[in-house]
């Protein structure tokens, strides 16, 4: 069965898009932990990112670094952090945190309320932001 990011990339389950080429797409975790909070995907559906070839997961990080340069353009953030855990959801996903202050809390299991409007507005902020 294809994974909940597989349905996304499908356009079966809606999504607020980030940003997608060829092999990459992006959009806004559902449960943010920060506002931006971004997750980066292969089109390809593996479970574990270190199951990835090379070629891909190079490519993964090429894509997610484009993905968090927009977020930092954009949200005028003091820097973008880095999460990959992976246990919910078995499509591998980079996780692109905003860090708007230090010591924000950056664990997963916490999250924030974000209303519909604003997330979406913030992914259309962070899109227009990226170069590709
Ligand atoms: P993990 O697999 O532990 O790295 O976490 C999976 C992440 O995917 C969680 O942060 C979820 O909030 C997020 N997530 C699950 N379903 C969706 C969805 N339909 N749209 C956006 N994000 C999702």
């Amino acid at each position: 069965m294809a994974s909940v990011f597989s349905k996304i990339i499908n356009g079966e389950i809606p999504c607020y898009k980030i940003a997608e080429d060829e092999h990459y797409f992006s959009f806004l975790d559902i449960n943010p932990v920060a506002e931006g909070h971004t997750l980066v995907i292969p089109k390809k559906e593996i479970d574990y990112l270190f199951d990835l070839d090379e070629d891909t997961l190079t490519g993964l990080i090429s894509f997610s670094k484009k993905v968090a340069l927009g977020i930092d353009k954009a949200l005028g953030c003091i820097r973008t952090g880095v999460i990959v855990e992976g246990m919910e959801v078995p499509h591998a996903h980079v996780h692109l945190v905003p860090i708007h202050f230090e010591g924000q809390p950056m664990g997963l299991g916490r999250k924030t309320e974000i209303s519909k409007e604003r997330m979406q507005e913030v992914a259309e902020l962070i899109s227009k932001a990226i170069e590709l």
